[in-house]
């Protein structure tokens, strides 16, 4: 067989290869119809390609045309091309108060001091959040989804998060142990992967991304948040791929307490063995316990980047991922925020937004949100529809093309979108055919 013909082959066996792995991979994540759109490629393309070979007799030219347009195809999917946007972010203006954030003022209960108080102060929010407090509780019953025994089960996880609040800091030691930054780092970095982290990050802590006063926890309600530590340690625990897949319902909810649980032990653990060292430290954890915002935090850890849904993406577990993290003084070497295409691939996708029963996720371009240009989510339709099923939704990472699990195809894709405008445009016509611009979930909206 001459060289020519083993060219063609060689490419018809790969395209085919690569369906075929793409159908079993499919299957094996129960994608019925990602199965199903690639076993017709692989039987359309081998046909095409193997059948005309035989029946057309084509000629030497005509081989080399064919494998010429499959190779350049892969190479505009992996070279560097395009632009690539990083976060813009420029001057940003003022410090976020925790008593606004949307979990904090739900705990405002009519005729209580704080709830006169907060609405004293800010008039606009009560109307909104009256509406949101006539539905029923998250976990409670009159939800959609309430379950007495899992809905009990996973409250249950979460009380033992907040009996967790008076570990998160501690007395420091008074001998302190000076440790070379970049050994300290790798060792704080260990043993945060040890305990289950993913991946960990550090960054100088942005005092912006500090809260000004606090709003929740056993802190005093409304009291200056004084933390001035400079760095802050941030790490990702993965959320299990197939408790995301069944967004909305309960397992993904206990997947997010259960994660939270061991992010709050990963960084309690961590704060104290710093702290042992003599230099201070503070854990941040779920629970009503944050003092620091942990989306942009972790974004300059080098964690991953914004995305349109609001919540930080991994390169390796996309959205799947719950943030922890630690502030200190200790020192440490820094390292870097990254960038692989999320904000391109977020401006062509909008999924999650498609997919959203709340509406909460723009549909349009990035707003100045104080300093930071983002896609700025409608929290309290968010949490409107929480409190309406009764449990967390998740229905945008569960479509978020980034939430695929590690498989072969996905990392190639992953690889491909992070250099290519080219990969980034097939990619997200790509998610749309072999999964469907809209998820498979039950309306709850009726
Ligand atoms: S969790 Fe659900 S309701 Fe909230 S933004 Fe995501 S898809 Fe929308
Ligand atoms: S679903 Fe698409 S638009 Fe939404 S965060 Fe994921 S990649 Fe971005």
């Amino acid at each position: 067989m001459d060289i020519v013909r083993i060219i063609f082959f060689a490419f018809g066996a790969a395209v085919c290869g690569f369906f075929a792995l793409f159908a079993y991979t499919s299957l094996r994540e129960q994608k019925r119809r990602a199965a199903t759109v690639s076993a017709i490629i692989l039987i359309l393309f081998g046909l095409t390609w193997f059948g005309g070979y035989y029946y057309l007799e084509p000629s030497p030219a005509v081989m080399l045309y064919a494998a010429g347009t499959v190779a350049l195809f892969v190479i505009f999917f992996f070279i560097p091309l395009g632009q690539r946007h990083p976060i813009e972010t420029g001057i940003i203006s003022g410090k976020v108060d925790e008593r606004d954030v949307a979990f904090a003022r739900e705990e405002y209960l009519p005729g209580s001091e704080k709830y006169d108080q907060y609405y004293a102060m800010r008039p606009e929010n009560k109307a909104i959040d009256d509406k949101l407090r006539k539905l029923p509780e998250l976990l409670a019953p009159g939800g959609r989804l309430y379950d007495p025994v899992q809905s009990e089960h996973i409250g249950h996880i979460f009380a033992v998060i907040e009996g967790m609040l008076d570990k998160v800091d501690g007395p420091v030691e008074s001998d302190r142990k000076d440790i070379e930054p970049d050994e300290m780092t790798a060792l704080i970095k260990n043993l945060a992967v040890d305990l289950g982290a993913v991946e960990v990050g550090v960054t100088e802590l942005n005092p912006m991304y500090v809260y000004s006063h606090v709003g929740r926890g056993p802190e005093k309600w409304g009291a200056p948040i004084e933390n001035k530590h400079k760095y802050a340690v941030a790490f990702t625990v993965e959320m299990d791929y197939w408790n995301v897949e069944a967004a909305p319902g309960l397992p993904i909810t206990e997947e997010s307490a259960t994660s939270y649980l061991f992010g709050a032990n990963i960084s309690i653990a961590l704060a104290s063995y710093i702290r042992s060292l003599g230099w201070p430290a503070r854990a941040h954890i779920a629970g009503s316990n944050y003092q620091i915002m942990m989306p942009p935090v972790a974004h300059d850890a080098g964690l991953g980047e914004l995305g349109r849904m609001g919540y930080l993406i991994s390169p390796e577990l996309g959205a799947r991922v719950r943030l922890g993290a630690v502030t200190t003084d200790i020192p440490l070497v820094t390292d870097h925020p990254i960038e692989f295409g999320v904000q391109d691939f977020c401006a062509k996708c909008l999924k999650c937004a498609r997919n959203c029963p709340s509406g909460a996720i723009p549909r349009g371009g990035k707003t100045d949100v104080r300093g930071v240009m983002k896609w700025p989510l409608d929290i309290e339709k968010c949490l409107h529809y929480w409190r309406m099923i009764g449990t967390d939704c998740g229905l945008c990472m569960k479509v978020c093309p980034y939430s695929h699990p590690q498989a072969l195809v996905h990392n190639l894709a992953r690889a491909g979108i992070k250099r290519s405008a080219f990969a980034r445009q097939i990619s997200v016509w790509g998610d749309d055919l072999f999964y469907s611009r809209k998820g498979t979930y039950p309306d709850m909206n009726g």
